[in-house]
């Protein structure tokens, strides 16, 4: 039972494998009739054109070692049909040569795991492979039987070689054909693509014309031979194996038209023979070299695929990081209020100090969260900065401001030395500040107790220099060659958790952002840190003006009402606390239908209305507040700060905008200010 189900696994056993084997038969039958029909009509002895043997192993590849019956069949028909007289047997055996050649072709193609494309050396490798050797072996059984029976009447090497020679052409023009062709698969070409396959063909024809039909085989001196395969080359490369095939096709159909009309008949056999074996030649040479850059390309394939997958995960990872840090900040602002609340009623001795180190914290939470933010921001292009005219002395005097008290507790000397006019700078001043206080609070944080830290700033050809030194741990030379690339930090500073790593990335990004460059020099470590920032000056006349004015707006003003709305209950009762400390008169309103119904009785200067509410957003309470006619200050809270967010609430009616989570000082500023 079991054997005879591995006999039919070797035979044609199905209906469908018989009309395969049928189809195989008559395309057997069909070519190996033109190859006899050249043979004899013009006899080209001893060169032979033998299609059957591409024919045969193209069958085997896509249909397996059944065909080897069609095939036997088929050549058996052939041979009995041209010499009705010959021996039986030896008809025989030359029909087993053929189908036990191409049985041993697939089998080769197996063991080295070929599969019917050309993309791949392996593949180009062992079709060349099988069209050298396994096209031996029919030539061999045959002109062996031959010789021994003696019916052999030319040489026995004339016979075997000429058997060979049409083999392995057989194997490199047809299979290679059938195989790129079959199964059929559609393809669209472009215009452009279309005129390229007109353009190559027309000229491989006219240089197979000069080359076969003429005797101007040799132009200025250069043979036109080696343009041939620079075509063939250019054609594989340019569109696909395909016409590459059918371009080997072309040229051996026209090259043996050519030979064959052109050539005296003495001489026709050994030209034949030769154009075979050129064609043969160039067509595996092109093979291979076609299937190495394939290989290339689908290897150059997978790397792009995979680069735009790491390109879309880093993508992915900023958008979480970036909200990540943004919901993160949500819960920060109760904390931030209550502590300043807490700080500003009568505490313990101790209270105070865990209030203070609380606060120490959760400001360094802000910060990170605001330079994840930032980063985030800068990887995706969103940061945009909001440039105006600022005093360069006003924006070095807050950011002292900001690091005074750290560096009071690290016992380090500042000293700050600025030139004496008045330099006026087109910059974003939140940006800006960030930029110096990060190299300052660098220069503190790396720079050991009762350090001394000096800010330098000067102006040269409308160029401005600020220069911030420390006598610090100082920076290795291997480090300081990317200390500016984020998540960079001295072996030593990621233990200790000094930060992120991403402070120098921002401050870099920033400078560039106002058109500057930044430096960092060091001599080595213990030997401190120079950090030097050059920014280029726009003359404008009148800024001067515009400082005066916007920093006269600043002034005490008196106590004033103020309806908070915010649905996070502990936010908005913290910050009214804050706000009440400060003489204000509160008002808190949790979502948007409970503040427009306490405006009109309340009558508030001032609104500082959360943006995200779940029955009512802060853009539709706005709207609202309009109708009802009230036409106080309207001041935005909210998670977002980029400059399209603040020109929403611009465009909605609302005068500030500040970002959670809010320091009393920024309200109190936006309110002594109005
Ligand atoms: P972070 O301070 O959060 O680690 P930064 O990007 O601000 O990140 O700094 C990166 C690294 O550069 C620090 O970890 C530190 O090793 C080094 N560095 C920065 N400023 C100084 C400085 N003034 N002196 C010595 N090392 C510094």
């Amino acid at each position: 039972m079991k054997a005879l189900e591995t006999l039919r696994s070797y035979v044609p056993a199905t209906r469908r494998q018989a009309y395969v084997a049928i189809g195989v038969f008559v395309a057997y039958f069909v070519v190996a009739k033109f190859g006899l029909y050249l043979y004899f009509t013009f006899n080209t002895s001893p060169a032979l054109i033998w299609p059957p043997v591409g024919v045969a192993l193209a069958a085997m590849v896509f249909y397996g070692y059944r065909m080897w019956v069609p095939i036997l069949l088929a050549q058996f028909f052939v041979t009995l049909l041209q010499s009705p007289n010959a021996s039986m047997l030896l008809l025989f055996v030359i029909a087993a040569g053929f189908a036990l050649q191409a049985v041993v072709g697939l089998y080769v193609m197996r063991v080295f795991k070929f599969e019917p494309r050309f993309d791949t050396l392996t593949n180009a490798l062992v079709i060349v492979f099988v069209a050298l050797v396994v096209t031996a072996i029919e030539p061999s059984i045959a002109t062996g039987y031959q010789f021994f029976s003696g019916t052999l009447n030319v040489t026995p090497l004339l016979n075997w070689t000429r058997a060979w020679g049409a083999g392995i052409f057989s194997v490199l023009v047809f299979t290679t054909l059938i195989i790129s062709w079959f199964p059929w698969q559609k393809f669209n070409y472009s215009l452009n693509e279309k005129l390229e396959i007109i353009f190559s063909f027309s000229a491989l024809t006219a240089l197979i014309y000069l080359l076969f039909w003429t005797k101007f085989s040799v132009h200025f001196g250069i043979a036109v031979i080696f343009f041939l395969p620079a075509v063939l080359i250019w054609l594989a490369l340019r569109l696909n194996v395909r016409w590459l095939t059918l371009a080997v096709l072309w040229t051996s159909i026209l090259g043996v038209t050519g030979s064959i009309i052109t050539t005296e008949t003495v001489k026709l056999s050994a030209q034949l023979l030769a154009n075979e074996v050129y064609i043969a030649l160039v067509s595996a040479m092109v093979l291979i070299f076609v299937s190495i850059v394939g290989e290339r390309r689908t290897a150059f394939e997978g790397m792009k695929d995979a680069l735009n997958a790491t390109i879309q995960a880093d993508k992915n990872k900023t958008e979480f990081i970036a909200v990540l840090a943004h919901e993160l900040r949500n819960p920060l602002a109760p904390i931030v209020s209550s502590l300043e609340l807490l700080k500003l009623q009568p505490q313990t001795r101790e209270a105070v100090l865990t209030i203070n180190s609380a606060q120490e914290h959760t400001t360094m939470i802000r910060r990170l969260l605001d330079d994840l933010l930032d980063t985030a921001r800068l990887s995706q292009n969103k940061f945009k900065l909001q440039k105006e005219t600022i005093s360069l002395r006003k924006i070095v005097d807050q950011c002292v401001g900001n690091v005074s008290e750290f560096y009071r507790k690290r016992n380090h000397a500042l000293t700050v030395t600025l030139p004496k006019e008045e330099i006026i700078l087109n910059a974003d001043p939140v940006r800006f500040k960030q930029i110096i206080i990060n190299l300052l609070n660098n220069a503190g944080k790396y720079t050991k107790s009762g350090g001394k830290i000096e800010l330098v700033a000067g102006v040269e050809e409308n160029v401005l220099t600020i220069c911030v030194s420390d006598n610090g741990i100082g920076i290795e030379r291997d480090m300081l060659n990317n200390i500016f690339e984020p998540f960079k930090q001295a072996e030593q500073m990621s233990k200790q958790g000094a930060g992120l790593g991403i402070g120098l990335f921002l401050t870099k990004s920033l400078v560039e952002m106002h058109g500057g460059k930044i430096f960092a020099l060091s001599e080595g470590l213990g030997k401190g840190s120079v950090f030097r920032i050059f920014i280029p000056l726009i003359p404008q006349e009148n800024q001067v003006l515009q400082v005066q004015k916007r920093e006269t707006a600043f002034k005490s003003g008196p106590a004033s009402r103020i309806l908070i709305v915010d649905d996070n209950e502990p936010a908005a009762s913290a910050l009214s606390k804050l706000l009440e400390y400060h003489g204000h008169t509160i008002q808190t309103a949790f979502s948007g239908t409970d503040a427009l119904s306490k405006v009109s009785i309340f009558k508030p200067q001032f609104i500082l209305l959360d943006l995200g509410m779940p029955d009512m957003d802060g853009f539709e309470v706005a709207s609202k507040l309009k109708e009802q006619g009230w036409n106080g200050t309207l001041v935005a809270l909210t998670g977002y700060g980029q400059e399209t967010d603040r020109a929403k609430t611009k465009e909605a009616g609302f005068q500030h905008h500040l970002v959670k989570p809010v320091r009393t000082d920024d309200i109190l500023s936006v309110i002594v200010g109005d």
